[in-house]
């Protein structure tokens, strides 16, 4: 359930309660990809635009400049408790020993004394130095029972205030909640009218686990461009309202929580207008009724080699539950 939260520019910013009673705001800004200029994004998003919210990963090379970003922004008069910061977990870091220096390094590089959200970003453990595609031996065995443990234990000692999985299956969810003392307040995954993936939604939901949903505009660059969808854009013209916009709010209307990415000021500003508004039922029926359903991020150049395993295939890394 949507709860509003707080006004920033004339707009309610709303945010879900987690399973530990901390609040995810709604909107966060994406940062994968932003290089040296997520720290101009990060203050634009926030001290502009409103966002309380920010995704970053220590795999996106980038969490320096979006540290650089919130601290300005605290200069600029934000408190940190209003913040929520969410960073992930490397595949090199999946082993036990590995996790809390993993997470040390990401606070030393955000500048921050403790996280709201902390991920396992993948669930596949990858050798240092891993080649895209893998050769053989450079994915490992994972061990989750062991990695979790360290992520709770990191909640425990208020480092983190929460922790999470990205792109699990179901099947792995099902393992994670057979041994977790605490059960992921989040599962970030892949989700756009593009790639609806309703059954990891439905699952999610089902066990209180609430869902973030990235690459919402279809990722773009290297992507599925839905922002140029005709069906996207009819209906954001019948709504006066741009294509980010009309699929940022699909995703609110799911109940997720949604990060779009972008590095231009006003499209930073635009995909966060998304509150006093919505998408009416005929319209969001005929955004659910894309049937060309495909993943974006499917993993294959990370993860799959075709000839060694232990993945030789797409359908092997998701369980084959698509
Ligand atoms: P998005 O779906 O957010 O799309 C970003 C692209 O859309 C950029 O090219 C951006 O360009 C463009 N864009 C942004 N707003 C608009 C707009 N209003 N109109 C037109 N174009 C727009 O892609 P991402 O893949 O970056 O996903 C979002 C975030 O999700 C990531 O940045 C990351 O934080 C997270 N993520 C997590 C993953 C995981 O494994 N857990 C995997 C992938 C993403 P410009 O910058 O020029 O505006």
């Amino acid at each position: 359930m949507a709860h509003a939260t707080f006004t920033s520019e004339g707009q309610n910013m709303e945010s879900f309660r987690l399973l530990s009673g901390h609040k995810i705001p709604a909107v966060g800004l994406g940062t994968w990809r932003s290089g040296s200029q997520a720290t101009h994004a990060v203050v634009t998003a926030l001290v502009e635009g409103g966002y309380r919210h920010i995704d970053t990963a220590w795999e996106y090379g980038d969490q320096r400049e979006v540290g650089q970003g919130i601290k300005r922004a605290m200069h600029a008069g934000l408190e940190r408790r209003d913040l929520f910061v969410t960073s992930k977990l490397w595949c090199t870091e999946l082993s036990p020993e590995r996790v809390r220096p993993a997470l040390q390094n990401t606070l030393k590089e955000l500048q921050l004394e403790y996280l709201d959200l902390y991920l396992i970003h993948w669930p596949f453990r990858l050798r240092e130095g891993a080649s895209k595609p893998p050769k053989a031996g450079d994915v490992l065995d994972f061990d989750m029972e062991g990695v979790w443990r360290e992520m709770e234990n990191l909640a425990k000692d208020n480092l983190v205030r929460n922790i999470g999985v990205c792109n699990f299956t179901v099947t792995k969810l099902n393992k994670l909640l057979g041994f977790a003392e605490l059960i992921p307040a989040v599962c970030q995954m892949e989700m756009h009218p593009g790639w609806r993936n309703d059954t990891m939604l439905e699952f999610c939901k089902k066990n209180e686990i609430h869902v973030t949903a990235y690459s919402p505009l279809g990722s773009q660059e290297g992507g599925r461009d839905l922002i140029h969808d005709q069906m996207v854009d009819r209906i954001a013209k019948k709504l006066n309202k741009t294509p980010g916009q009309v699929l940022v709010k699909w995703g609110l209307q799911r109940g997720t929580s949604v990060i779009p990415k972008s590095l231009n000021p006003e499209r930073i500003k635009e995909n966060i207008k998304v509150f006093d508004w919505v998408i009416p039922e005929q319209d969001f029926q005929a955004l659910n009724s894309i049937t060309d359903q495909k993943r974006v991020m499917d993993g294959e150049d990370i993860f799959v080699n075709k000839t060694e395993g232990p993945f030789r295939s797409v359908a092997d890394l998701w369980d084959h539950e698509d």
